[in-house]
């Protein structure tokens, strides 16, 4: 077979060569048999005990990796499980099937799971109904073991590879272990999608979006991912190998030397010092960021924690997310941004009706607002964490002074009931707002009387003032941070934050974006957050900066009037520093 490119979304940079490790979603096959003889029942019966039992030590395991990385929650389905194989409503019958019926232990697996299965479907009660699905889940995982196939997971990998896959399943994202896995190549998912931001916190090569074409890759086979282009290349020939481990060598030489900055302060060639945090969206990746020396968390963007669960999270759910969040931070600033869904981000049991402009729609802080319950909930969880770490609260896509006096008077009752109740909560929560919408931006001078900081929003202040989708491809060549209007809105919320002595920090795209680092040294941005893996990059341009001529250079830039002049004084002055 020739070489085959198959495109896709880049992700995550890195070029990788390794074998196809292919993680699809498994039928088991269908039973050879229904029905064993007398003789040959009691051997039945071992083989199923013994599939009980390899069942439930897998479970077990797979549940101590999840509490570790993914939280509680997560870790609960896979207990239940556990569980329910020990359950005498459970497995007593399926084995009295075998004794009884002489059904064979496949076929007693399937008819029971099914028939266990269908009795929770009918139930009135939501959250029973979704016990169906783990129910099934866990019939598979016995049929599995039964018919000797090993359950086919990431946990068992010995070798680096590069996983091919559908998308990948919480059960799968647990079990991730860099050491092995070289790269992800997935069918679905976008540039946001839950395996994509993963993958950039953890820093393995990521491809998503591939389309049908992952579907003729087989295991074992050799492939090249590049991160950065969007490409995965199968059969690749011998000089294309060759080309691309050249590529590796080089860039893995850039990456060793940007490692020398981990651990340094993040400041500017005259000591100018900033705070370098990391935007994460679960608790797996607050522990990647704490390796990878984040001084903070800058956004928890709790939507994921929404949107990975088939009901509304109750709040010891969200409590035991955030608090592990803020304990892993180890006294750190953790700022948790208050569910922003709605735009892009669905949440199926929310039912949001289908809207002709989402993103100017029913979404975040406006959803928060009408349904008070829900952030009641939210806020009650995120106070009670405070306990536990340096924990702020921030409301997204506030477009008034009177959303956010809403959004801290609920804020402010919670509190008081918390302490009512005699819950233990920090009282030095600062309250803040992400400044994403122009309105926010314009009315910076009255915001900063009130907040106690701003997070900059760049992904979504951009959309909104220049009137381009973040998510169109067509109109991308619009959407850019350095159009000089976004400049001089980013200037005045810096600006406003510090003539009322409160602090100004950005966590949109811009803020991993070495290049703009020279810009906002001379707004005076006083909090960088972004994905951890830009950290070292945007340390390593921080040191080679002088935040007297970074001042200068900004002064400069906000009189110009195009974007690509913008970026063509910047990546001048970024050139003469590195030929310095
Ligand atoms: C932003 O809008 O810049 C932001 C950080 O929020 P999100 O990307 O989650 O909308
Ligand atoms: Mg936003």
């Amino acid at each position: 077979m020739a070489e085959q490119s198959i495109r896709g979304i880049g992700v995550s940079e890195g070029i990788r060569i390794a074998k196809a490790f292919v993680l699809r979603e498994q039928s088991p096959r269908t039973p050879v048999r229904e029905t064993v003889t007398a003789e040959e029942m009691e051997a039945e019966l071992a083989r199923l005990r013994q599939a009980k039992e390899r069942s439930e030590t897998e479970l077990n395991e797979l549940a101590e990796q999840a509490k570790r990385t993914l939280g509680e929650k997560q870790a609960g389905i896979l207990v239940g499980q556990a569980r329910m194989l020990s359950d005498p409503a459970f497995y007593p019958p399926i084995e009295k099937r075998v004794q009884e019926e002489l059904h064979s232990a496949e076929h007693a697996v399937q008819t029971m799971t099914e028939h266990f299965a269908g009795r929770f479907e009918k139930l009135d009660n939501e959250y029973m109904r979704e016990r169906a699905a783990d129910i099934r889940d866990l019939g598979k995982r016995l049929l599995m073991h039964l018919q000797g196939e090993e359950q086919r997971s990431l946990a068992s990998l010995r070798e680096e590879v590069i996983v091919v896959a559908d998308d990948l399943a919480p059960s799968d994202t647990v079990q991730l272990d860099k050491r092995y896995v070289q790269a992800l190549v997935t069918r679905m998912g976008g540039k946001t999608s839950h395996t994509s931001i993963l993958s950039r916190s953890l820093g393995i090569a990521a491809v998503v979006g591939a389309g049908d074409a992952v579907d003729a890759i087989v295991d074992g086979e050799l492939l090249i991912v590049d991160g950065s282009e969007g490409l995965c290349i199968r059969q690749p020939q011998p000089e294309t190998i060759e080309a691309y481990q050249i590529r590796q060598r080089r860039q893995q030489s850039e990456l060793d030397e940007l490692e020398r900055f981990r651990s340094r302060p993040a400041e500017t060639k005259d000591g100018v010092r900033v705070e370098m945090a990391a935007n994460i969206g679960t608790v797996q990746e607050a522990a990647a960021a704490a390796e990878l020396k984040a001084e903070g968390v800058g956004l928890y963007r709790t939507e994921f924690l929404y949107m990975n669960s088939g009901q509304m999270p109750d709040e010891e759910t969200q409590f035991a997310a955030y608090r592990a969040v803020a304990e892993q931070m180890n006294g750190q600033p953790v700022v948790i941004r208050t569910l922003d869904i709605g735009g892009d981000k669905e949440l199926p049991y929310l039912a949001l009706p289908k809207e002709a402009n989402p993103f100017l729609g029913y979404r975040a802080i406006r959803i928060g607002l009408d349904r008070q319950e829900l952030l009641r909930t939210q806020l009650r969880a995120i106070l009670r964490a405070s306990h536990y770490g340096d924990v702020k609260i921030m409301f997204p896509m506030i477009s008034s002074l009177e959303e956010w006096r809403q959004a801290k008077a609920i804020c402010n009752e919670a509190r008081s009931e918390l302490i009512q109740e005699g819950k233990p909560v920090s009282d030095s929560v600062e309250l803040g707002i992400m400044v994403e919408i122009p309105s926010a931006a314009l009315l910076a001078g009255s915001f900063a009387k009130e907040v106690d900081f701003f997070s900059i929003g760049t992904n979504d202040l951009v959309q909104y003032t220049l009137a381009v989708d973040r998510m169109n491809e067509k109109v991308a060549y619009l959407y850019d941070y350095f159009h000089p209007a976004v400049l001089q809105l980013i200037k005045r919320v810096i600006d406003a934050a510090h003539r009322e002595g409160k602090w100004a920090g950005m966590c949109g795209g811009m803020a991993g974006d070495p290049l703009a680092a020279p810009l906002l040294v001379g707004l005076g941005l006083d909090e960088w957050s972004m994905d951890a893996g830009s950290i070292v990059k945007v340390k390593e341009a921080l040191s080679r900066l002088d935040s007297h001529d970074c001042r200068a250079l900004t002064d400069r830039l906000l009189q110009l009037g195009t974007t690509a002049e913008v970026r063509r004084e910047l990546l001048h002055y970024m050139d003469n520093l590195r030929d310095a």
